[in-house]
């Protein structure tokens, strides 16, 4: 049914020159716009609505819970959605991986993470304590908030905001098919992983509160899958420096990569575990940090309060849905599903784009797969930033019906990729489908940038 669009002249968006879109109906994998245009939602948004669009048991739940009690705050109570789903994590989370602490979206999550482990050196060693700084990667992402923007390592987005930044230092990412360091995986010993310790003697590891990395690199890279033995690498490196290990798996978490969480790939039991996306699928704005229990136990012994907070902390409303949408992943077995399905979704992208002619790598984990873009497939040159070819590659995919999360890359040297990773309760058919388009539409592309 086609719906008339509205005129939009007061919505602030980030791409201030391109009047969006505006979608007026989800229903599974499928989103639908005023005329009626109909998308394969290829990024589940930006890889968050992983049950799909138009789920009738959460609308239900959140009905129920708005008429119940919609807000209290954490300050003076507590609610039972908050408790039960702060439960269902922590007996499903790695390890001893027990105490959460719940925020609103990704950024607020990353930070949080930032301050509670500069707050546990404090409660443990005392105000005096040097430890401050959280060493990332580069070609990361971990939030658009300041302390979160600050472990960030994507150049573009950290550009104009330099001066606001802490002075974090950042490692070499774990990128195979860019190695920093021009190795192979098979001979590698793990390099990457060698520039954290590096980077931390270099700092001085009495000053370093924490490492901070994405299990698999997402919005910033396009699906950096590590090499095995890096993260236990990490893990072995901060227990040497008496560092705390942060798995940010705003992105990753609750299923992507076809383990409820993907630190399990590894069998690494991080101190912080940094979530949001997937915890809800995008109905209502949630995130959390989980923290091991002597991090919790030892700002409870010591100063018996996290100096931290925010008005939707433990929403309930917003726990409601996450639990309905973690009730939902786990009786439909769509982490399973999602990674089968991811599965099928590499093995046909690899099969389809292989030997395209924009396409340098095609790599993944589960259902997050990303594909970079490249100007030679010899030389694995990037597309000139000022070409602007992630964007281009979103608009020929949204032209074709499929939507896709392009990022850009030749700032810092990388090729331009899109990122996919479509809702969990995708089935064989639309995996197809998603190729078909996605293959149709780097053909338009390239086209576009021979003509
Ligand atoms: N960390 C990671 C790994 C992310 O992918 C994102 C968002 O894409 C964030 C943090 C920030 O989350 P949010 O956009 O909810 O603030």
């Amino acid at each position: 049914m086609a719906v008339v669009p509205r005129v939009d002249d007061h919505l602030f968006y980030r791409d201030l020159r391109r009047p969006l879109r505006e979608i007026v109906r989800g229903e599974g994998v499928y989103l639908y716009d005023t005329e009626g245009r109909r998308y394969l939602d290829g990024c589940a948004g930006s890889l968050a609505a992983n049950i799909g669009h138009g789920n009738r048991r959460v609308a239900e739940v959140l009905r129920r819970q708005a008429e119940r009690v919609a807000f209290t705050h954490l300050s003076r109570f507590t609610n039972g959605p908050a408790i039960e789903l702060a439960d269902w994590i922590a007996e499903r989370a790695p390890g001893d991986l027990s105490r959460v602490y719940f925020v609103s979206g990704g950024s607020e999550a990353t930070e949080t993470a930032l301050k509670l482990a500069r707050q546990y050196f404090v409660d443990r060693d005392g105000p005096e304590t040097p430890r401050w700084k959280v060493i990332a990667r580069r070609s990361s992402y971990h939030g658009n908030t300041l302390g979160a923007l600050s472990m960030t390592g994507h150049r573009a987005r950290r550009s104009p905001y330099e001066p606001l930044l802490n002075a974090f230092p950042h490692a070499a990412p774990a990128y195979c098919y860019r190695c920093p360091f021009g190795l192979e995986p098979s001979s590698c010993r793990l390099r990457c992983a060698t520039d954290v310790e590096e980077t931390l003697l270099r700092e001085g590891p009495e000053t370093v509160a924490a490492v901070i990395a994405e299990p698999v690199v997402g919005a910033a890279a396009g699906a950096l899958v590590p090499p095995d033995g890096y993260w236990q690498r990490l893990r072995e490196i901060c227990d040497r420096y008496g560092v705390l290990l942060i798995a940010d798996e705003v992105m990753t978490g609750f299923g992507r990569t076809g383990r409820l969480f993907a630190v399990e790939h590894w069998n690494v039991v991080p101190d912080l575990l940094v979530l949001a996306k997937g915890m809800s699928a995008g109905y209502t704005p949630i995130g959390a940090v989980v923290a091991r229990e002597p991090v919790w136990a030892t700002l409870r012994d010591r100063s018996g309060r996290f100096v931290h907070g925010h008005t939707y902390g433990a929403n309930p409303l917003s726990c409601a849905a996450s639990l309905e949408v973690q009730r939902i992943l786990e009786e439909e077995g769509l982490v399973e599903r999602a990674e089968a399905m991811g599965r099928v979704l590499l093995g046909l992208l690899r099969e389809r784009l292989g030997s395209h002619p924009l396409v340098g790598d095609v790599r993944g984990l589960g259902l997050m797969v990303g594909v970079e873009l490249v100007a030679d497939r010899v030389t694995r040159e990037p597309f000139p930033s000022s070409w602007g070819v992630a964007s281009r590659a979103g608009l020929a995919a949204e032209r074709r019906g499929l939507v896709v999360y392009p990022g850009s890359g030749a700032h810092e040297g990388r090729g331009d990729h899109v990122l996919i990773g479509p809702p969990f309760i995708i089935d064989a058919t639309q995996v197809e489908e998603l190729a078909d388009l996605l293959e149709e539409s780097l053909n338009d592309l390239a086209g576009e940038l021979a003509g």
